[in-house]
């Protein structure tokens, strides 16, 4: 009997976009490899060379790590459902004790109009005048200003909280005005937090803020993060979750993770608290993917209202640890897929070999990491640098008739924006499998949005031993925008 299979929206794309897939074996590992048997794109993400299980990937059998049971020998019956869950960006909960203690909190004192503008809290026995009270003490860090961040930050200034701190070094763009909650056109240009600070200045004036205009690095995490109570990490890179999650580690601060990707969102809550013997975000996933493995969100883009849904969670999971309220999510794994309107709970357990918090670490300060290393953002020096040729230079041997393939590697809902009408549509996913659609006499120009996953496609290609001459349209399409009008031959 075939067994189901759960693909997180980071891997459709290898998968035919099929949310859920049915598999034939008795185990974890047949199963996996029956799924690798009939989407072949999706076998180089899960296995190495070797046919090892990439470290990136984390499968659970309903909601149990393979790793607490038997790895890919741990067997499966019917009605079992196998979940394939890629880092993109928490047993039994124990009672969940405040983070804000009452000497802290007692010494908050309400206004007859704090009284009133709280009232709705203190009618909720989770909340109450004292859990208000430890909203309005806690100071929380959140790390990252792209949609979660706002929203997050949103909810916790209009919930009272005492003091925020707001890390991001990036300006508004256009593109962020879909994505970012009530900015508005008037913030072009301006620093996120500052627009933030703003706006948390008329929700509450007793919020005080603190701002934070530059990039997260090893050299400023660690001093950037104490002092706080709680720090949520809505970054958007890997080289910034694990410098947060190992300066929170170093620093005992608890912290909230919350991660989007299209559809779906991830939220976890590691507290940092050694003495519970919880997991930290290194437990749950040792390693990020490999150099451009994957796309990011923001290569792939984020569907409305998602960052709403999952950017409440992640204040919610800060409300609740910050009074007492209820039970969080340490040790476990929230996910969320918006579009098929489902969610699952995995229990995430403490790995004793983690490099960070295990037995016998490894990593023992975070200046004592090489980060850009670790997450492969260095180009390894055995691989040839992928050439560019610019949008004009592109357009001139169009014009000028030379010989070569233009391969457009985008999906195919994304062509729909604009493109150049002589590429051949070969979604990323795919080009290796399809390799044998392209002329290795001539020049292959591989384009895509950004002039990112442009790159990945001649690594890939290259990983799949394809030997003809491969160029990067330097910027994408996106740098090729302003050229629409003077150059239409080229376009739709
Ligand atoms: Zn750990």
């Amino acid at each position: 009997m075939a067994t189901d299979v759960y693909v997180s929206a980071t891997l459709r794309m290898f998968a035919g976009h099929e949310p859920l897939l049915q598999a034939e074996g008795a185990s974890v590992g047949e199963v996996l490899k029956s799924v690798a048997g009939e989407h072949e794109d999706i076998r180089r993400i899960l296995f190495t060379d070797e046919g090892v299980l990439r470290d990136f990937v984390r499968v659970f059998v309903n909601d149990t790590e393979i790793r607490g049971l038997h790895g890919t020998e741990t067997p499966v019956a019917p009605g079992d459902t196998v979940y394939l869950i890629p880092a993109v960006a928490g047993g039994a909960p124990a009672k969940n004790t405040p983070l804000i203690p009452a000497e802290r909190s007692g010494a908050v004192e309400f206004t007859d109009r704090d009284l009133e503008r709280y009232s709705g809290h203190f009618l909720l026995k989770e909340a109450g005048v004292k859990g208000q009270k430890r909203i309005r003490a806690a100071r929380v860090l959140i790390a990252g200003l792209g949609p979660l961040g706002v929203e997050t930050a949103t909810v916790l200034a209009s919930a009272g909280i005492g003091t925020l701190g707001l890390w991001d070094h990036r300006k508004t763009e256009l593109p962020d005005l879909k994505n970012l909650i009530a900015f508005t056109e008037r913030d072009l240009k301006r620093p996120r937090t500052a627009v933030i600070k703003d706006r948390i200045r008329n929700i509450c004036r007793e919020t005080a803020v603190s701002v934070f205009d530059y990039e997260v690095t090893s050299d400023n995490v660690q001093e950037t993060v104490t002092g706080y109570d709680l720090v949520i990490d809505c970054t958007d890179n890997f080289k910034s979750r694990y410098l947060v999650n190992d300066a929170c580690f170093f620093a005992g601060v608890p912290y909230v993770f919350a991660s989007l990707y299209q559809t779906e969102g991830r939220v976890t809550v590691f507290k940092n608290d050694r003495s519970t013997q919880t997991p930290c975000l290194r437990c749950l996933f040792p390693a990020p993917p490999e150099r451009n493995l994957v796309p990011t969100c923001s290569q792939t883009g984020i569907f409305s209202g998602v960052p709403s849904i999952i950017g409440g969670y992640a204040a919610c999971e800060a409300l609740k640890l910050i009074t007492g309220a209820g039970r969080t999510l340490d040790g476990k794994l929230l996910s969320v897929d918006a579009l098929n309107l489902t969610s699952h709970i995995f229990h995430v357990d403490r790995n004793c070999s983690c490099a960070l918090c295990g037995e016998t670490p490894t990593v023992r300060s975070v200046q004592a990491v090489d980060y850009d290393d670790f997450c492969n953002l260095r180009e390894p020096d055995n691989t040839p640098p992928v050439e560019s040729i610019t949008v004009e230079e592109l357009l001139r041997r169009i014009e000028n008739h030379e010989p070569l393939t233009l391969v457009d590697v985008r999906e195919p809902h994304e062509r729909a924006v604009h493109r150049f009408r002589q590429a051949i549509p070969i979604p990323i996913g795919q080009l290796a499998r399809r390799k044998g659609e392209l002329n290795p006499a001539v020049d292959t120009i591989f384009l895509c949005k950004e002039g990112k996953r442009s790159i990945l496609a001649i690594n890939t290609l290259r990983e799949a031993s394809y030997t003809g001459p491969m160029y990067n349209l330097k910027g994408g399409l996106d740098a090729a925008k302003d050229m629409v009008f003077s150059n239409e031959a080229g376009w739709l």
